[in-house]
Order: C-alpha cells, then sequence, then structure tokens
C-alpha cells in the first residue's frame, strides 16, 4: 500500500505529519507520489485562517472523483479543521471521506489502515497500531527506527505539549486542539535519541507557547529549562531549538539556559501581533508594548548575538490607520531579523470572529501586508549586510537548485557551492552576499565531508521550511 500526506499550517501541523509518515511506514506504506498513486490520502488541515480552510476543502473535493472510481481508497481527513462541533458537518458535506481526525490524534485513522491491510494480508500484525500521534515512534526490537525509505531529514520537529490555554480574541486553536498537555522529559529525551538514531542532528521543540511547557505535569512540575538541560546530554544531538514564545510567559530561565546550554541555539521566536497597546486589548494578548520592549531588550542584553523573529497580524478589527503605523514603528524600532505577517482573517467561534465587525476590506488588509514586508525586507537585508565577511557554522540540511542549503545557529538560512557531499554536516562557511531573505557564501572548513556527489539534486522532503516571511508559524 502507498500513501500520500497533504499538510497546510503551522509547524505543529507538520510535525503531527511527519508522525503519522513514521506510524505508516513502520507498518510498511510506502510514499506516493500523487493522491492518484496512493492507496491512503490524508490530508493535515488548518482552521487559523479561512483560506487555509478553503484550500483544504478544494483539495478535498478534487479526492472525490478518485474515490468514486476506487472505492477502496482510504481517504482521511485531520488536523484543526476537524473538532468536537465540526465533525457532523464535515461527514455531511464531505461523506466520501473515510475518517475524521483530530489534530495530533490520528488513532482512528491508523486503525482503519490497520483493518484494511489486515483484510488484505491476513498475516499482517497489528499491534504496533495507534501509538497517536504524540506518543513516540515505534522501533524495532534492535533498537532502530523502522523506517527505510524515506529520506533522513537533519532538523526535525518534537512537539513537546499540545493546546494552548490561553484565549486571544482571534485564535482559534484553542477550541481545536484543547488545553495544555505537556509531555513527560523522559519521553521527550526518549524520543529525540530515536531521532537522533534517524539521522537527526538539529530538533526544534513544539508548543503553542513553549514556555508554559510542563506546568500541567504532576507529581512534579517542570520547565522548558529544565527540559533543555536534559536534552543537552543526548550524545549525537547538536542542535536545539524553541517554538514559539509569548510575551506573558518568556522566562528568564529560558533565556538563561538559551545562553549558557552551548546546544540551544540562539534564536527566539516571540510574537508582538501589534504594535499598538489597545489592538493588543482587544486581541487579549495580556502585554503592552513597553513590557514587549523590554523582553527584546533583555534578550539582547543578554545574548547579543540572538536573532529575533516575531509574529504580525495586520488588519484586526477595529485596527485604524494610525494604530497600525505604530506597528510599523515598533519594527523600525525594534528591527526583527524575521516577520511573519498575516491578514486578520475572522474565525467563527472565537470572540474577534463573532463579536467584533471585521470592516477592513481585503485590498486595505493587503496594502497593509505590503507595508511591513516593505519595511522587514530593508531592514532583513540591513541586518543580514552585517554578517558579510564573517563565517558562520551551518548545518546543512538540504539541496536547493545545485547548492547546499542549511542555517546558522541564528536560523538564517544560508547556500553555498561545493562538489562535495555537505548533507547532514556542520560547515563554516564565509558569508560573501547577503539578500533579505538568505545568504549565499563559500565553505571554509567544518566537519570532514562526504565525497563528490555527481549532480546535487533536491532531496524529497516532507516539508519545507519556507526562507521567506512565512505566516505559518506557531502563534
Ligand atoms: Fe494560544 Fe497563541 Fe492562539 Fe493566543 S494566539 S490563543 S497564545 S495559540
Amino acid at each position: 500500500m502507498r500513501y500520500y500526506v497533504w499538510t497546510v499550517g503551522c509547524q505543529m501541523n507538520e510535525a503531527d505529519s511527519e508522525r503519522i509518515v513514521r506510524a505508516l511506514q513502520d507498518r510498511g506504506l510506502a510514499e506516493a507520489q500523487s493522491a492518484e498513486q496512493a492507496d491512503v490520502v490524508i490530508l493535515n488541515t488548518c482552521s487559523v485562517r479561512q483560506a487555509a480552510e478553503d484550500k483544504a476543502l478544494s483539495k478535498v473535493g478534487s479526492l472525490r472523483p478518485l474515490k468514486l472510481a476506487r472505492p477502496d481508497l482510504i481517504i482521511g481527513f485531520g488536523g484543526c479543521m476537524v473538532a468536537g462541533d465540526t465533525v457532523d458537518g464535515l461527514r455531511r458535506r464531505l461523506p466520501y471521506v473515510d475518517v475524521f481526525f483530530p489534530p495530533s490524534e490520528p488513532d482512528g485513522l491508523l486503525e482503519l489502515i490497520d483493518h484494511r491491510m489486515a483484510d488484505r494480508d491476513p498475516t499482517f500484525d497489528d499491534d504496533v497500531a495507534s501509538d497517536g500521534c504524540l506518543a513516540p515512534t515505534v522501533v524495532a526490537s534492535a533498537g532502530a527506527i523502522v523506517n527505510t525509505s524515506r529520506p533522513r531529514p537533519v532538523a526535525r520537529w518534537l512537539p513537546i505539549m499540545s493546546g494552548c490555554n490561553r484565549r486571544c480574541t482571534y485564535c482559534i486553536v484553542p477550541f481545536r486542539r484543547g488545553r495544555e498537555v505537556s509531555r513527560p522529559i523522559p519521553e521527550l529525551v526518549d524520543e529525540s535519541r530515536r531521532l537522533v538514531a534517524d539521522g537527526a542532528r538539529e530538533i526544534t521543540l513544539l508548543g503553542q507557547i513553549v514556555d508554559r511547557y510542563g506546568r500541567d505535569l504532576r507529581p512534579q512540575r517542570f520547565h522548558l529549562g529544565d527540559l533543555l538541560r536534559a536534552l543537552q546530554d543526548v550524545e549525537g544531538l547538536e542542535r536545539i531549538r524553541f517554538l514559539t514564545s509569548h510575551p506573558r510567559d518568556f522566562t528568564e530561565e529560558v533565556l538563561e539556559a538559551t545562553a549558557t546550554l552551548p546546544k540551544v541555539c540562539e534564536h527566539i521566536n516571540i510574537p508582538v501581533q501589534a504594535g499598538d497597546d489597545d489592538v493588543l486589548q482587544a486581541m487579549w494578548r495580556g502585554y503592552t508594548i513597553d513590557v514587549y520592549r523590554r523582553i527584546v531588550a533583555r534578550i539582547r542584553e543578554r545574548i547579543p548575538t540572538c536573532s529575533i523573529a516575531t509574529d504580525i497580524i495586520v488588519g484586526f478589527p477595529g485596527e485604524t490607520e494610525d494604530q497600525f503605523r505604530h506597528t510599523l514603528d515598533l519594527m523600525e524600532e525594534l528591527r526583527f531579523d524575521v516577520v511573519h505577517v498575516a491578514m486578520y482573517s475572522p474565525r467563527p467561534g472565537t470572540v474577534a470572529g463573532d463579536r467584533m465587525p471585521d470592516l477592513l476590506s481585503q485590498a486595505e488588509k493587503k496594502d497593509r501586508l505590503h507595508r511591513v514586508e516593505e519595511i522587514q525586507e530593508r531592514v532583513s537585508l540591513e541586518l543580514n549586510q552585517t554578517l558579510v565577511g564573517t563565517t558562520q557554522q551551518i548545518l546543512v540540511e538540504d539541496t536547493d537548485k545545485g547548492k547546499w542549503k542549511g542555517r546558522t545557529r541564528t536560523n538564517k538560512l544560508v547556500f553555498f557551492e561545493d562538489p562535495r557531499d555537505w548533507l547532514g554536516r556542520l560547515a563554516n562557511v564565509r558569508i560573501d552576499r547577503p539578500s533579505p531573505w538568505s545568504l549565499q557564501g563559500s565553505v571554509v572548513g567544518g566537519e570532514q565531508p562526504g565525497p563528490v556527489r555527481p549532480v546535487l539534486q533536491p532531496l524529497p522532503v516532507l516539508n519545507s521550511r519556507s526562507p521567506a516571511v512565512p505566516s505559518n508559524s506557531l502563534r
């Protein structure tokens, strides 16, 4: 049997899809290049914006003729569009879908696949089934991951918690992913070791508010700093990142761990969302711009080389031109390395979606989005220009158009040309040319590269991270 997985949304969705893929491969399924060639098609959806829902509905609609032609095709529809109050409506609207599964809970899907496989092959052992998306991957008795056909990305996502206890007025996530649930440290250390055994050298810890990790654990509560320290000892793991921080929850302890633990990279993603106190209040974000400024100043004081990324929503209900200009002013003042910008999209069921009229036109929102992008393009280029002539350590993740591609510890994308095999290795790269979104350089040292590769072809990867102002980060 062959599978095809289609994913939209944030890194948490990408991580969920990776886990589903691992579970499928553990069952012996192979990847198909298209839905048409697959026996199992899985759509992992996002509901943060209407456009993402429309995209998923259009994609699933395109599968209907396939299902009519091949009734044994399994179609799974999961992710944030699937919640207790949406399933009945989805079932009525999409009767040809076999199974709907909530975010991070693919058990129903995996059970159906196991039954189908058992029907086809009576010797199939389905005892490996249904560890769930957030459970450790199934390992073979020898301790190796049962995973032969898949490329081995060196940089992986690791969800350390699910859900969110906050209620930002625009956000659907708490209604779809529920309250915060953290995974115990030993389980995460075990999974990290398995990822490393499977080729990972960098792991990004994921949580909607990653700083709140461990508060729900009992009998003993833990902090993100405790987890970072525990992962520091995982042999073979070179780099650790974490996403996403919240200005209300960011702690001195996490900053200290980032400053002192050698494997923890100097990069913090801390969404501000708007540069105006009244807009922040309407969003129920729970901090003021002055508080945010002090956090950024403290990060830069403690770790001067730390890069800082943020998220901004433009066109929130009632956002005036003056209030929007405060956001632009803040960008000029704080000079972020990266800004993930998105136009406000009303979500039914949220306070803003149900009670705050969405008065700005799409054209006005687009105009604001472009003004944010314009400033950020200039600022990013200026910041990247300061790196020209420096040597950066790059973890090489992939190839792209005949060049090696990797990231600095500060999460900047770097390309360089070299005929030798650098995949998965640390390269020291001198930065020659900057652009707003990436850097071009020349390799000057690093780990021992492999032999010359005849042609640098892009590796097939499950999901790639966009270099340019993506708007899909965790909120
Ligand atoms: Fe939680 Fe983030 Fe959504 Fe706010 S924006 S409710 S912090 S997931």
